[in-house]
């Protein structure tokens, strides 16, 4: 078997295009373009590339963007204090605070501090609430992402088994949760499915894992998943992005990958690109949420 592979750069393309469109629209409608502002601490080179392309991202859609660049040094009042800054600018609509922050920095409380309405990585606790009790404001960009990328290629999650290896709150957890849910915005075909979340702790692996209908790695770890590992038919999401020597890789053998699955995503090119267009996908939604509170404000004063 040689499976199909989920190609995530060409989705994103054209969700991006539909994005594009929708801020035109919002762009007539309000006379102004979605902002988001990005904070990025200290000089760490995976951080500053993943800025500079969610930049580059937001002015190809038209969504303005502003850099708040600030020290290694920076302490987590100092944080607390720009968050607070933010949170009251109108003409900023989504905060993203880029991870992980330095030593010393508490990061729970200064992601914490996002107002809820701004959180577009839908980190706050309040966000994280609403996703578990299946009415979502914003979905996380990455959980959200794979779940765009099976939907177009139309792989449905319901009644199939889901084994995550991977319980972070960023990809993980929240990827259950959604999966597991009764209903999804892309309907009840891609939810209710069974999900099994494995971790550092999870014993027998191999058992679980070659027991997916749809198996998805984010552990960080390159190629952990080897071919023995995945179930003949299974379809593969790898999260996963290892600096090596050979380059960027994923959390699973590819090339194993490829022979035995039915469908696959690549490293690059799989989930990340999908994970910048859910992020321009929730400035809009955070920007048009404001915008009909605003209206809604005035219209009852
Ligand atoms: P993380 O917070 O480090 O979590 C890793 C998870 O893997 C943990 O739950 C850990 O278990 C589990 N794990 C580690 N070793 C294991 C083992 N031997 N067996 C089973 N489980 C094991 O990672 P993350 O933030 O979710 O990121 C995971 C990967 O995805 C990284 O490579 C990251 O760069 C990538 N990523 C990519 C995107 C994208 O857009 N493509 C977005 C986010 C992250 P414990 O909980 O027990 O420690």
């Amino acid at each position: 078997m040689t499976a199909q592979i989920l190609d995530g750069r060409q989705i994103a393309s054209e969700i991006q295009s539909e994005i594009k469109q929708r801020i035109e629209q919002f762009v007539r409608r309000q006379n102004r373009q979605p902002v988001l502002a990005a904070v990025l601490v200290g000089n760490n080179p995976a951080s500053q590339v993943y800025v500079r392309n969610k930049e580059s991202a937001c002015a190809k859609v038209g969504i303005g963007s502003r850099l708040h660049s600030m020290p290694d040094s920076s302490t987590t009042g100092d944080l607390l204090e720009k968050l607070s800054e933010l949170n009251s600018d109108a003409g900023v609509n989504g905060i993203l605070v880029q991870l992980p922050l330095p030593d010393g920095v508490d990061s729970q409380a200064v992601l914490d501090s996002i107002d809820p309405l701004k959180d577009v990585d839908a980190f706050h606790p309040y966000n994280v609430g609403l996703i578990s009790q299946g009415r979502p404001r914003f979905l996380p960009c990455t959980p959200h992402g794979i779940m765009r990328l099976l939907h177009r290629y139309g792989v449905p999650a319901v009644g199939r088994h889901v084994v995550i290896v991977g319980r972070s709150d960023i990809v993980g957890k929240p990827l259950a949760l959604m999966l597991a849910g009764r209903n999804c915005p892309y309907g009840p075909q891609m939810a209710n499915a069974t999900v099994t979340i494995c971790h550092s702790h999870t014993t027998d692996l191999h058992s679980l894992t070659r027991s997916a209908d749809i198996l998805v790695a984010a552990i960080g770890k390159p190629k952990f998943i080897s071919g023995d590992m995945i179930a003949p038919g299974a379809v593969i999401v790898d999260v996963g992005i290892n600096r090596t020597s050979e380059g960027l890789v994923g959390d699973v053998d590819y090339h194993a990958a490829l022979q035995i699955a039915s469908f696959v995503t690549p490293v690059p090119g799989g989930v990340g690109p999908l994970t910048v267009a859910m992020l321009l996908e929730n400035t809009l939604v955070a920007a048009t949420i404001q915008a009909r509170s605003a209206t809604e404000l005035y219209q009852s004063s």
